[in-house]
């Protein structure tokens, strides 16, 4: 059939490092095969930039093709580490504010082996806060910190999207992992935003786990679960784990949602073991695709495509990587795989349950992602100063500090760690050379930002090494702050 080519949808493609050229050829020959209405075009990231001295991986002009066509289909690349590169993926999710991460690990049992043989999760991860934030700083001889970012907007964006997920893909139940018994004030925003957001969909069950025993859970009884949000380390360390067990990395696809752009990839990396050899899985690539396919609104080429790939699943031929003597009837390479699935195109699967997208309901009025937040009435009500000392114990510290107090900033309490050490610190908690001074108005009212600057200039005079200084503010009269361990 002629294509109008009115019709075409602009996509980028980018092929890619390692094992990604010959994945994303035999993807776009799929599609193109299942009569994707598309115009793609091509940019070049990843290694070949490096190579170049462009530490970002990828040039202007590919961004300025990003913005417009609005779609990514990314293959995977290899990420130098050390060296200042900063990781492109983590840069594009961020830059074009691609916030949902939704990874589909279904289990293809009994034609891939799996300890699993009804495992259908779909794991939504959080894809720019956390620790992925990318800030990190060396402070002292002895520690370096990450900082974990996690907004309450961002938590709502990504906790909606997995909810309304739910709801458009006939999703019976929602779970939350966080570490909220720890990271009261990271993880604790998160969870409470899952319980308040939850609270709009009455119909669909709810859960909390915390996440290490989520994660046995999940890597147990995968099938207790249906729809999983986490936040971002949670989620792209479990989202692993879980396209593992239900048979191979080299199985899972993904999308990454933005308000205003989309990327769709496999999960996995670029293998680079495995490059030029003609051995790689493309199911990851072709499944991302397929994702991109609903997600353009072409839902009879994703099912058309998704069915024929089902249907070569259950006919045996597989890739290395899920070959299965006993099982699998031919094991072949790449391009073959590929050409098995183009020759399966209108075929539905016999023993697998054939796939079925539906068009894109008319548009309604969108809710909005995320309520905006109504300011709090905020204090200052101290102050924590961080000291590098690795001459000083915790009590020579905590005199010079009393001897720099003001009027209105008195030291109570000294940390390591997080761990009190002052006053009546134990001999055996062990310290480095990072301390943690928490001064509090001993009158108990707020204090300035000029009665701060005050007690770094009284700190400074006493010949102490200042490393940052973070305010302890009340919002509508409740604590900002976490207390101190053992304090
Ligand atoms: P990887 O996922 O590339 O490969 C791990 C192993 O999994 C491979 O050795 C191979 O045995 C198997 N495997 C992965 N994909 C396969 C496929 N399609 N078919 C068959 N077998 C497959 O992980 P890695 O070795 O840790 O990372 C390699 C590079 O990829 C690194 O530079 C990493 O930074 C990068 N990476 C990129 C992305 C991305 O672009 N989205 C994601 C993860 C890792």
């Amino acid at each position: 059939m002629m294509m109008n080519s009115q019709a075409l949808v602009p996509i980028t493609v980018a092929k890619g490092d390692g094992i990604g050229p010959e994945i994303m050829d035999a993807t776009l020959a799929i599609i193109q095969a299942a009569g994707a209405r598309i115009a793609i075009e091509e940019i070049a990231i990843g290694e070949k930039l490096y190579t170049k001295g462009i530490l970002t991986g990828i040039e202007d002009s590919s961004w300025e093709s990003l913005r417009r066509t609005k779609v990514f289909l990314k293959a995977p690349i290899t990420t130098p580490q050390g060296g200042g590169v900063k990781s492109l993926n983590v840069t594009t999710r961020k830059t074009l504010g691609l916030y949902a991460n939704i990874r589909p690990c279904v289990s293809y049992d009994p034609f891939v082996r799996t300890k699993h043989p009804t495992m259908d999760v779909v794991i939504v991860r959080e894809n720019e806060e956390d620790l992925y934030a990318g800030i990190e700083y060396r402070q002292s001889d002895d520690v370096y910190q990450c900082l974990k970012l996690i907004t309450r907007p961002g938590s709502e964006k990504i906790i909606r999207y997995a909810f309304e997920y739910a709801v458009a893909n006939n999703r019976k139940k929602v779970t939350c992992f966080t570490k909220d018994n720890i990271m009261k004030m990271t993880d604790g925003i998160f969870h409470k935003v899952f319980d308040q957001v939850g609270e709009e969909y009455p119909d669909i069950e709810k859960e909390h786990w915390i996440v290490d025993i989520g994660a046995a859970k999940l890597a147990d009884t995968p099938e207790a679960f249906d729809v999983i949000v986490m936040p971002n380390l949670y989620g792209d360390i479990l989202s692993d784990v879980a396209a593992q067990i239900a048979g191979s990395v080299g199985l899972a696809g993904s999308a990454n949602i933005g308000d205003h752009c989309a990327m769709f990839e496999a999960i996995h990396g670029s293998a680079p073991r495995r490059a030029g050899q003609n051995l790689a899985n493309p199911s990851g690539l072709l499944l991302g695709a397929v994702q991109m396919l609903v997600h353009i609104d072409q839902p009879d080429v994703a099912a058309n495509v998704h069915n024929a790939w089902l249907k070569t699943l259950e006919d045996g031929i597989h890739t290395y990587d899920i070959f299965k003597e006993g099982i699998s009837k031919q094991k072949v390479g790449t391009k073959e795989f590929a050409q098995a699935v183009i020759e399966r195109l209108g075929q539905q699967p016999v023993s697998f349950k054939p796939v079925v997208y539906n068009a894109k309901p008319p548009a309604t009025e969108k809710k909005p992602t995320f309520t905006p937040t109504v300011p709090a009435k905020k204090e200052t009500m101290g102050v924590d100063v961080y000291v590098h000392s690795h001459t000083l114990n915790a009590g020579q510290l905590a005199e010079k500090l009393l001897a720099a107090a003001t009027p209105n900033l008195k030291l109570k309490i000294i940390s390591s760690r997080g761990q009190k050490v002052w006053p009546n610190g134990f001999a055996e908690t062990f310290t480095v050379d990072h301390w943690r001074c928490r001064h509090f108005n001993p009158s108990g009212q707020p204090v300035t930002l000029a009665d701060i600057i005050a007690l770094l200039t009284t700190i400074n005079a006493q010949g102490l090494d200042v490393i940052k200084t973070e305010n302890l503010c009340t919002f509508d009269g409740v604590e900002g702050w976490t207390g101190v361990q053992g304090g």
